[in-house]
């Protein structure tokens, strides 16, 4: 009993999952290609991990597999032939899918394809045109106003060609098919924070459950953004049916307090148990409401599966200047966040593997706890409190309330109701209500 007292047991610094997001960040990453593989192969390394192929122009759902990207060098040369924009420095500098371009322009005209942010003069932007035809480069808006009149040469080395969609899957079996899907998109070059925080915690995490006996499945995906889960989710309808939680893991590494989007349904039991962890985390948190806007919980809440899958945030995409941008660098994300960010993720995966219901044997008045030798302290929480959760542990096991149920209506932490429920249970004051209590709310 408890994921997170065994986590806790362990050495879990936050410098390793800060040097795994170090070695892959040179990578240049894309919705498909040998970037993306790249970094599958080193996941490949830590977990179990299976890496599927799926053929450009496979149809999934409204949307078709696109043609694979790979891209060897791009630059823009001066009249002196030095390379001024060099894709080489910075894989942000090209337009992530742009397609092949060998031409000489003048200024006016390249103007048209350069992206910046005069914002913030210093950094390059992050952009994408993944299903328009098109190429650009991105560059410090400092830069480009230097840039004087004259005929520049400009070169994207790429490939855009039928190929695959590649995405990477480590599924953990436990003692019940029932699933808990953790997500993290793969598909960002050079962007620490969104991206690698959030599937380097995800590897770290598949790592520490690999080695655990698990109440549920878990299965880990790392895939490219929206392309990736409706592929995923198109090819796995069999997989899907067994999925009752989930979590879409992104942008987990920065110094800001946590923010937990609700899964369509707004109050399953992954939404309750992240809620509940976050309000006894001693980090600053915020629950937020659903929207259909966001990460790939945006397909995995699409009505049609209405799956109970949030999303796991610090802070929120879009709302820090450094979102898609070079500032989203390796100094933005820290070892001590990222490491806190992996054991909140291990505190409410042990809500969702301990909470049970059981049912009090002796419901009419109080049990004499004394008489048992449970008027007692176990060292752990204060005698007070341990008392308190064991009142209220007998008080709502009526078969209607489960731990999570009990915990929040205590307000006590639910290591301290599970506890509780332990000593009970192991004293003959408890039993266990199985079946299917496993409430998957939404799900038609
Ligand atoms: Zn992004």
């Amino acid at each position: 009993m408890g994921l997170l007292k065994e986590f806790d047991k362990g050495q879990h610094a936050g410098n390793d999952l800060h040097s795994f997001a170090a070695e892959l960040y040179p990578i240049c990453r894309s919705i498909t290609g040998n970037g993306l593989r790249r970094t599958l192969t080193m996941i490949q390394n830590r977990i179990p991990l299976q890496i599927f192929e799926v053929p450009s122009g496979t149809q999934v759902f409204d949307w078709t597999v696109p043609k694979e990207w790979n891209i060897r060098d791009a630059y823009i040369k001066d009249t002196s032939g030095n390379r001024i924009v060099d894709f080489q420095q910075c894989n942000l500098h090209v337009l992530n899918y742009s397609v092949p371009v060998r031409a000489a322009m003048p200024l006016a005209e390249l103007k048209s394809h350069l992206f910046t942010l005069p914002e913030h003069p210093d950094w390059i932007p992050y952009r994408t045109s993944y299903y328009k035809p098109d190429w650009g480069f991105c560059l410090s808006h400092k830069q480009m106003l230097g840039l004087t009149d004259g005929i520049y040469e400009v070169c994207i080395d790429s490939t855009l060609e039928d190929g695959h969609l590649t995405y990477g899957e480590c599924y953990l079996p436990g003692k019940s098919k029932a699933e808990v899907l953790i997500s993290a998109h793969v598909c960002h070059p050079s962007l620490a924070n969104d991206n690698l925080s959030g599937l380097a915690v995800a590897t770290f995490l598949a790592q520490f459950l690999s080695k655990h006996d698990l109440r549920y499945s878990y299965r880990v995906l790392f895939i490219p953004g929206t392309i990736g889960a409706i592929t995923w989710l198109a090819q796995n309808s069999e997989a899907v049916c067994h999925i009752r939680h989930g979590l879409v893991l992104t942008g987990i590494g920065d110094s800001g307090g946590f923010h937990y989007k609700r899964s369509r349904c707004g109050n399953a039991e992954i939404d309750r148990a992240t809620a509940h962890v976050l309000g006894h985390c001693g980090e600053p948190s915020e629950v937020l409401e659903f929207s259909p806007y966001g990460y790939d919980e945006r397909q995995y809440c699409s009505p049609g599966f209405n799956l109970s899958v949030g999303c796991l945030m610090r802070s929120v995409w879009g709302t820090f200047p450094e979102y898609h941008t070079s500032a989203d660098n390796l100094d933005f994300i820290q070892p001590r966040q990222l490491a806190r960010s992996l054991r909140l993720c291990v505190s409410i995966f042990d809500v969702l593997e301990d909470n049970r219901s059981y049912l009090n044997q002796n419901p009419y008045c109080e049990p004499q706890l004394g008489k048992r030798n449970l008027y007692r302290s176990t060292g752990g929480d204060s005698f007070d409190k341990e008392i308190t959760a064991r009142l209220w542990v007998l008080n709502l096991s009526d078969g209607e309330h489960s731990l999570l149920d009990i915990a929040e209506r205590s307000g006590l932490t639910f290591a301290a109701i599970r506890d509780a429920a332990g000593l009970l249970y192991e004293n003959g004051l408890l039993t266990e209500i199985t079946g299917p209590r496993i409430s998957t709310p939404g799900r038609k």
